[in-house]
């Protein structure tokens, strides 16, 4: 079969034949419809993370069709439609047993450190798929599990977001654009930045109060919005040094700072400040099984709406990351891979 894979760090994405996989007895065989391109895709491909032995067939946002079914895998049948939870956990650690299996210590995450989505095929636990409602397209499925689950995790989970609160986020990309979304479900007044017009004009249609910092004050905006008293929560979709120092200075005292990205290595926080305010800085890493099935029902319901920015072949990898880098489309771009 045709795959998508990291043969080298520091080289290309590459389309290469691999050979079919075969599933576990627990397992599916999924035919791919529609695999989502993320960024990490491209740090995975720089080596920012190992991914065990080489070539690796990365896609970590899959929706697909069942051809084959595993011996012991019950509850699925050939032709069932199903999106794909990212982590493949132990569910025997603290952490599984608490249900935060993003925090499993044993964890092989679907195309990481096993094989994943931008292929013909791919071989999953069952116990990892969520069923796509008839009306949703493969494609809009496909980015629920990352691009979509990953925001209703840090907002909800992490970040507590409820009524009433304001949320600053950084950042409306392929994430923050879902952000916007789930801020404004959870009942939220949302701000949302962004250097770039069209994508600001699609956050302000979900809802979103737009800021362009390159031409606006941030600051002052701020502190109308929240009556000079800070947000509550800041969603950092950017990662830098400069993100953070921002975020931070914005915050109200006692108030959460997610950390989604991690653009620099490392950041630098004031201690005396963080001290006196009390502020959160939150990892937020992922989402589970849990987080996916509730965003596939926010979808159903037509409260959230995933938002697909381009479709590019499988063959045509090279065109699909040359338009992710120039970042100049509103949404996921998506593999369509059979
Ligand atoms: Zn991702
Ligand atoms: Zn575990």
């Amino acid at each position: 079969m045709r795959a998508v894979v990291v043969a080298r760090y520091g080289g290309a994405l590459e389309l290469m034949e691999r050979p079919l996989p075969r599933p576990a007895p627990n397992e599916v065989l999924l035919r791919v419809r529609a695999s989502g391109l993320c960024s990490t895709d491209l740090h995975l491909l720089q080596g920012r993370m190992p991914l065990g032995g080489l070539p690796r067939i990365v896609g970590h946002e899959i929706a697909g069709e069942i051809v084959q079914v595993g011996a012991a895998t019950r509850d699925w049948k050939i032709g069932d439609r199903a999106v794909v939870a990212i982590d493949v956990v132990c569910g025997k650690c603290r952490h599984c047993l608490t249900g935060e299996t993003q925090r499993c210590t044993a964890m092989l995450r679907i195309g990481f450190e096993r094989d994943g989505g931008h292929a013909e095929y791919v071989a999953v636990p069952a116990s990892n798929l969520v069923v796509i409602p008839r009306e949703l397209a493969d494609d809009a499925a496909a980015i629920l599990p990352d691009a979509v689950a990953c925001m209703y995790h840090s907002l909800i989970c992490q970040g507590k977001v409820g009524v009433g609160q304001k949320v600053l986020i950084l950042g409306v990309g392929g994430l923050g654009i879902h952000g916007v979304q789930i801020a404004r479900i959870a009942g939220a007044d949302v701000l949302a930045t962004s250097r770039r017009a069209e994508r600001l004009k699609i956050a302000e249609q979900f809802g979103a109060l737009p800021v362009n910092p390159a031409t606006q004050s941030l600051k002052e905006i701020v502190a109308e919005f929240t009556r000079g008293e800070g947000v509550d929560v800041v969603v950092d979709n950017i990662g830098t040094r400069a993100s953070v120092r921002e975020g931070l200075a914005l915050l109200r005292p006692g108030g959460k700072f997610l950390v989604i990205a991690y653009l620099d290595e490392s950041f630098e926080i004031p201690s005396l400040p963080l001290f006196k305010t009390e502020q959160e800085i939150i990892g937020c890493r992922g989402s589970t099984k849990q987080d996916l099935t509730q965003v596939v029902q926010l979808v159903q319901s037509g409260r959230l709406q995933p938002i697909v920015g381009a479709r590019y072949p499988l063959a045509e990898i090279g065109a699909a990351v040359a338009r992710l880098e120039r970042g100049d489309l509103i949404g996921r771009i998506v593999l369509t891979c059979s």
